[in-house]
C-alpha cells in the first residue's frame, strides 16, 4: 500500500470539548500526533465534541452530551451512554465519512468504539489512554486485541500488563514539540505539580511534601473537583500553594520550566504521564510515585527519583536530594525518546503495520 498519501480520520475522546482541559494528557497526545502526522504528509482530519478548538488544525465538531470519564467508574460499573450520545454521533459521522480514508485511531477510553470496530469497512488504531479500570472495559479490549492483532497501542509496558496485554499491545511512549519547551538553568524557589485537580492525582501528598521542606508548590491545571480543591486550600496555608491556573503548553512549561523539581503523586496507575515528560524537556527533574507508567520515565538517580506510594516522608527526602540531579540530563532524556520525530517513528511504524495487513 502507497502510505504517502494516506488519509487518517482521528476521534477524539468523549469526556470534554479539546482545549478544557478536561481530556487530561489525551489532548496533547492527539495535538502532537496530529501535528507530527501531518509534517510527515498524511492527511489527517480529527473529529471532536462541539466545542474543541485545536489549533492551527481544523477540528470536525460534533454535538451531543459528554461521556462520563473512565477514572469516576469501579471495577463491575456497567456501560453507560447518555441520551444524545456526543460518542455515538462522532462515531456515527466516522461511520458515513469512512470511505473517504485509510485508517481510523481511536483517542477514546470507551466501550463503543472497540465494540464497533469489526462493523466499519476500514480498519480502527486504538490508542488506550489509560490502564485497566472496569471488566467491561478489559474484556472488549481483549476481544478486539485477539481479533484485530496490532492494532492496539498503549503508552507504557506497565499500562499494557494491568490489561494483561503486554504481547498484543505496541508500546508507543508518546512525544512533544521540543522547539516549544525552553531549558531553564537557575530555576527559582518553587516546586511544582501539574495535572487535573482530582482525588485520583493525590495533590494533597505533594502539598504536605512542600509544606515540610519549606519551598512553595506552584500548581497548574483544571479543578476538576471543587469540594477536593477547596478542602486543600483551607488545610494549608496560602504561602505553601500558588494555584496558577489551566495554562496553554506554551505558559505551562515558560513557568514549569523555572521550577526546581515536577511531582507526581498518582493515587492510581498511570498510563503514562505527559506532564512528567514536559518536565524533563524544561530540565525540570522528576519526583514520583513507583506506580504505573511513570516508572518507565523517571532514570532513578539520573532524572528524578522514584518514592514508595503514598509516602510523603519519601517525596520529603527526595525534595532534599533534587541538587543531585543535573538538569541538562532530563532534557537530554526528553530529546532522546520524547522529541516528535522519536514518536512519529513508532507511531508510523504502528500504522504501516496494521495498513499493511
Ligand atoms: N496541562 C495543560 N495546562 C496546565 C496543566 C496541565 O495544558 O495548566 C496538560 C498537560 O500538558 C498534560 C495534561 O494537562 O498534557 C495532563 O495530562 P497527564 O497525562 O499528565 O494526565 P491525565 O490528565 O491524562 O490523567
Amino acid at each position: 500500500m502507497q502510505i504517502s498519501a494516506n488519509k487518517l480520520l482521528f476521534i477524539s475522546t468523549p469526556v470534554g470539548a479539546l482545549g478544557t482541559g478536561i481530556g487530561g494528557g489525551v489532548e496533547l497526545t492527539l495535538f502532537n500526533i496530529t501535528k507530527e502526522m501531518t509534517r510527515r504528509g498524511y492527511k489527517v482530519e480529527v473529529i471532536a465534541p462541539q466545542g474543541s478548538v485545536m489549533q492551527p488544525f481544523i477540528v470536525k465538531e460534533i454535538s451531543g452530551e459528554l461521556q462520563i470519564p473512565g477514572q469516576t467508574q469501579t471495577r463491575t460499573s456497567p456501560i453507560t451512554m447518555p441520551k444524545n450520545s456526543v460518542l455515538a454521533n462522532m462515531w456515527e459521522y466516522a461511520r458515513q465519512v469512512q470511505a473517504e480514508y485509510d485508517l481510523i485511531v481511536n483517542f477514546a477510553y470507551d466501550w463503543l468504539p472497540f465494540y464497533l470496530t469489526p462493523f466499519f469497512q476500514i480498519p480502527i488504531a486504538h490508542l488506550i489512554s489509560m490502564a485497566s479500570y472496569t471488566d467491561a472495559m478489559d474484556r472488549i479490549i481483549e476481544q478486539v486485541a485477539t481479533k484485530f492483532p496490532g492494532t492496539i497501542g498503549v503508552h507504557t509496558q506497565t499500562q499494557a500488563a494491568t490489561f494483561q496485554l503486554e504481547q498484543e499491545c505496541t508500546c508507543l511512549l508518546n512525544g512533544l514539540d521540543l522547539s516549544i519547551y525552553q531549558f531553564c538553568v537557575q530555576p527559582s524557589h518553587n516546586l511544582a505539580w501539574v495535572g487535573r485537580i482530582t482525588p485520583e492525582k493525590g495533590l494533597e501528598d505533594a502539598v504536605a511534601a512542600a509544606k515540610i521542606a519549606g519551598i512553595p508548590l506552584k500548581i497548574f491545571g483544571v479543578i476538576q473537583d471543587e469540594t477536593y480543591w477547596q478542602n486543600i486550600c483551607q488545610d494549608y496555608p496560602t504561602e505553601t500553594i500558588k494555584y496558577m491556573g489551566f495554562l496553554s503548553t506554551f505558559e505551562l512549561q515558560k513557568e514549569l520550566s523555572k521550577c526546581l523539581g515536577l511531582l507526581v503523586t498518582s493515587r492510581v496507575v498511570e498510563a503514562f504521564g505527559n506532564v512528567a515528560i514536559e518536565a524533563l524537556a524544561c530540565g525540570v527533574p522528576l519526583i514520583a510515585y513507583r506506580r504505573g507508567g511513570l516508572t518507565e520515565i523517571v532514570q532513578e538517580g539520573k532524572t528524578g527519583f522514584l518514592v514508595e506510594p503514598d509516602s510523603v516522608p519519601g517525596l520529603v527526602d527526595a525534595i532534599s536530594r533534587l541538587n543531585e540531579i543535573d538538569r541538562y540530563a532530563c532534557r537530554q532524556q526528553a530529546e532522546a525518546t520524547y522529541s516528535l520525530e522519536a514518536m512519529g517513528d513508532r507511531v508510523e511504524k504502528w500504522f504501516k503495520g496494521i495498513l499493511n495487513r
